[in-house]
């Protein structure tokens, strides 16, 4: 073989080291550098060393510094019409509102960047139904130019739900945006932290509009966040949410600033359960209902979640940042921003979010419960590193971890009738 055949060769041959490295690294983003060099090494036939020092360099060069993206989250404003007392954006500036320029820019960022043919775009706030003139001209937008690209774009709003009506609903049941309303459970605590700017409760104003909305919305979704003090009444507040109509719900902790101790997590646990419990017998009363933490198998899907790595946030003046909840932080290394969509982002910052299995602290690495990591919001607030959870998120996972187990349990047993 002439040596500038054999160059060719060796070149061909690094190329589809290359090639697969780069398509192990984009299927497997929490990946560990360890486990694809030894990859590489097995089935390329060369040293481990090799394969590390060929993935060190391709690091570098590329800088991961491509963005693959399947979600945005939009912060249409820091305004809202409520002053629930542990909102992040009551500490925020209230005339920060999007305009659609910059909405225009974050759905292009999203689209030249997609990595799947379904994106997602969650609209979210303060309350972004103040921005719903905002929202009438994004959502055309943004599909039109989706299908431009031959890209499907998939919606969700967070919402409080004071400002839902009926013209609201159509055009939600029109371009197939999924609403998800904040409900803490009954009047008793939802109405303790979720008030209006006057002190009252808001309760009534969205329970009355529950009606409506599962008019155009049959399956709805809530998140009941339960604090410390409505833990008496966590199953109280499930089963009201149930009687309300809700069908799906997000049910979590209020982590942040605020420490639980053991004996409130503890019993946050046996309160868990007696909603499994209610939950079982609702199913078999075909209820329709579902609770992702009661039905999933916990699986280690790799640590870190999208944020920053498939996902970003855009805050009102287009400044970019791995998740919306981080932009709520009030350290501003907490917040983490990226760049502006008005400008440019300097991804290199993005790379701890996008290999955060390097940031893993050393004992996690040999904890047998393989959680994900938690959330870096919660963790910036907790321990003041994204990447470090306190022993409470270690906790909770075993609380949850505990209750999965029991979940699977009950469900592969044969329905017993019930009667009520
Ligand atoms: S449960 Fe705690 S110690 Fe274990 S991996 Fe998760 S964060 Fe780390
Ligand atoms: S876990 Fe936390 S940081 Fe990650 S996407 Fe959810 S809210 Fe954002």
């Amino acid at each position: 073989m002439n040596s500038a055949m054999e160059t060719r060769n060796r070149s061909d041959w690094i190329d589809q080291i290359v090639e697969f490295i780069g398509e192990y690294t984009g299927k497997n983003p929490g990946y560990s550098p360890q486990v694809v060099a030894e990859t590489v090494s097995d089935k390329f036939l060369i040293s481990v060393g090799e394969a590390e020092k060929l993935l060190n360099y391709l690091n570098k060069e590329s800088g991961r510094s491509h963005l693959c993206l399947t979600a945005m989250e939009l912060n249409l404003t820091f305004n809202c019409n409520l002053a629930c007392d542990y909102c992040f954006v009551r500490r925020k500036n209230a005339h920060d509102r999007m305009s659609f320029t910059t909405a225009q820019k974050a759905i292009d960022l999203l689209l030249e960047h997609a990595v799947v043919p379904n994106v997602a775009i969650t609209l979210i706030g303060g309350e972004p139904l103040l921005e719903m003139e905002l929202i009438k001209k994004i959502v055309p937008y943004a599909l039109e130019a989706g299908q431009a690209r031959n890209l499907q774009v998939a919606w969700a709003i967070t919402t409080n739900g004071t400002l839902i009506n009926e013209e609201i609903l159509k055009f939600f049941a029109q371009y197939k945006i999924n609403m998800l309303l904040s409900m803490d459970g009954g009047p008793e605590n939802h109405d303790r932290h979720r008030r209006t700017k006057n002190g009252a409760g808001t309760w009534h104003q969205i329970a009355s509009r529950i009606p409506l909305i599962k008019e155009y919305q049959p399956w709805l979704s809530g998140r009941m966040t339960v604090s410390t003090e409505s833990l008496d009444t966590m199953r109280e507040d499930f089963r009201r949410l149930i009687d309300l109509g809700f069908n799906t719900l997000l049910i979590s902790p209020a982590q942040g600033a605020t420490p639980w101790s053991k004996k409130q997590i503890e019993h946050y646990g046996f309160n868990f359960l007696a909603i499994l419990h209610d939950y079982h017998e609702l199913k078999q009363r075909g209820v329709p209902i579902f609770i992702e933490e009661f039905e999933t198998d916990e699986r280690y899907t790799g640590w870190g979640c999208q944020a920053g790595r498939s996902s970003l946030a855009v805050a009102p003046n287009g400044d970019i940042s791995p998740c919306s909840k981080l932009l709520g932080l009030d350290d501003e290394a907490g917040r983490h921003i990226v760049g502006n969509v008005h400008q440019e982002i300097d991804a290199s910052l993005l790379r701890p979010f996008q290999n955060p299995i390097c940031h893993q602290p050393d004992g996690c690495k040999h904890c047998f419960m393989k959680c994900s990591g938690t959330c870096y919001a919660v963790n910036f607030e907790q321990t003041g590193n994204h990447f470090v959870s306190s022993e409470e998120h270690c906790l909770f996972w075993a609380v949850k971890n505990e209750i999965k187990k029991i979940a699977k349990t009950m469900a592969s047993r044969p329905p017993i009738s019930v009667n009520r």
